[in-house]
């Protein structure tokens, strides 16, 4: 093997503390938001059988056609690297037989995903998505609610947005929607792209999507399905957007949007943020009351959405979570186990301590703890002085005890 300087995988990255302590800030936000609505944490391996998502996802999508990360494990069995989280999700609910729980589930996710696309600013090979899921009920509350959450999370994570907002109707609607829609691009096959030509079997809504000047043509002129919808699906749909228009929640509906994965029925809708550039989708989702059904389960309606942790992170404002620790200075090599002992008490008070360990100079170490902006300094020498940062007052305590009452006293007073 080459001696070559090893760097992480085309498409992935590091997460650094800085970067890091965002991150923390966003998934404990999303974990409050979604936990006050009932969602409940939810974990799923990062590998499934392909079957999973040819079956979920669907075999025509581009997710299931180029995306996927797929290899043979040691018994010949076909695994995929997760695209996705939805249809794990229903897997498992069939799995752990959740459709005899009091429905609706409510289950929220965070963690890597992976899709082997072509890396750009804000698309990796593997990111991290936040996600939920609420299965077992067709109540249009729930798709309204589903909405409004992803909403608070994007504000308050500071991310400028628009919401599209569309009804893609019940399966025997998009069968009937489809033949339609077909018939009109065989109609006018020659102005179309290849790639969308080469579709209009397999996928004839992906045409909406197409960037190629031809097909955007076409697709102007082509039936939309939202003015097909049945009267339940249309009603369903109305009752959504009353609820998000009573919550003051602005959106465009668009009836050309028709997301990458074959599972919607019903409710479709998808968060842009104009500051994330050509990568403009920070999250969407929908309802697809099909696709518990679809993986061997009970007929079982569901709504959720993703959204992307890098693009919500590039496009918003998070400010890292703070930790202004306690600094425990030690002023003399003799005095190295009684500054330890400091600082662990102090922890074991609830506040954040760290205790000098580089050698530094009392100099030296003042400035390390301005740097890490810390609340304030314990110098522990033959006496111990507590500093205290904001100020610059310093006191002398009788003890490590005092020491610990001034300081956790200075961070209850702030
Ligand atoms: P999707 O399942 O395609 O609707 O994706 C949901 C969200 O995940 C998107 O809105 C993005 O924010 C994020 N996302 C999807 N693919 C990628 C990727 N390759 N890199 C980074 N984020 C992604």
């Amino acid at each position: 093997m080459a001696s070559g300087k090893l760097q992480a995988p085309r498409g992935t990255f590091d997460v650094l503390p800085a970067d890091g302590r965002r991150r923390d800030r966003l998934r404990a936000l999303a974990d409050d938001l979604l936990g006050r609505a009932g969602y409940g944490p939810f974990e799923s391996p990062v590998f499934e059988d392909t079957d999973l998502f040819a079956r979920g996802v669907g075999v025509s999508t581009d997710i299931v056609q180029k995306e996927m990360f797929t290899f043979e494990d040691k018994g010949g069995r076909s695994l995929t690297l997760r695209p996705e989280g939805t249809a794990g999700a229903c897997r498992a609910y069939v799995e752990h037989g959740m459709h005899k729980q009091p429905q609706p589930v409510k289950l929220r996710y965070w963690g890597p995903f992976f899709r082997h696309e072509a890396p750009q600013a804000g698309r990796y090979r593997q990111f991290a998505q936040i996600g939920a899921e609420a299965l077992g009920s067709d109540d249009p509350s729930l798709d309204a609610e589903s909405i409004l959450l992803l909403d608070g999370l994007l504000e308050r994570s500071g991310v400028q947005r628009r919401l599209r907002l569309s009804s893609l109707g019940n399966a025997d609607t998009r069968v009937a929607y489809g033949e339609r829609l077909r018939a009109h691009l065989r109609e006018r096959e020659a102005e179309l792209s290849a790639e969308v030509r080469g579709r209009i079997d397999a996928n004839p809504l992906r045409a909406f999507d197409s960037d190629h000047e031809g097909t955007r043509a076409v697709m102007e002129q082509a039936p939309r399905l939202i003015d097909r919808l049945d009267p339940d699906d249309a009603e369903h749909f109305a009752e959504v957007r009353a609820l998000l228009d009573d919550a003051g929640v602005a959106y465009e509906l668009d009836p050309t949007l028709v997301r990458g994965l074959d599972y919607y029925t019903r409710t479709v809708f998808e968060f842009e943020s104009s500051s994330l550039g050509a990568q403009s989708g920070v999250g969407g989702g929908g309802r697809y009351d099909g696709l518990v059904e679809q993986l061997g389960g009970p007929p079982t309606p569901g709504v959720g959405w993703a959204a992307g942790v890098e693009r919500i992170l590039l496009a918003g404002s998070t400010a890292p979570a703070r930790e202004s620790p306690v600094f425990v200075a030690i002023a003399g090599e003799e005095h190295r186990r009684a500054a330890f002992a400091i600082a662990r008490e102090i922890r074991e008070a609830g506040l954040a301590a760290q205790v000098e360990q580089a050698g530094r100079s009392m100099k030296g170490q003042l400035k390390h703890a301005g740097r890490m902006e810390a609340s304030a300094v314990v110098i522990v020498g033959h006496g111990i002085e507590v500093k205290d940062m904001s100020t610059g007052e310093q006191v002398s305590v009788a003890d490590a005890r005092e020491a610990v009452a001034v300081v956790a006293g200075e961070s209850a007073a702030r």
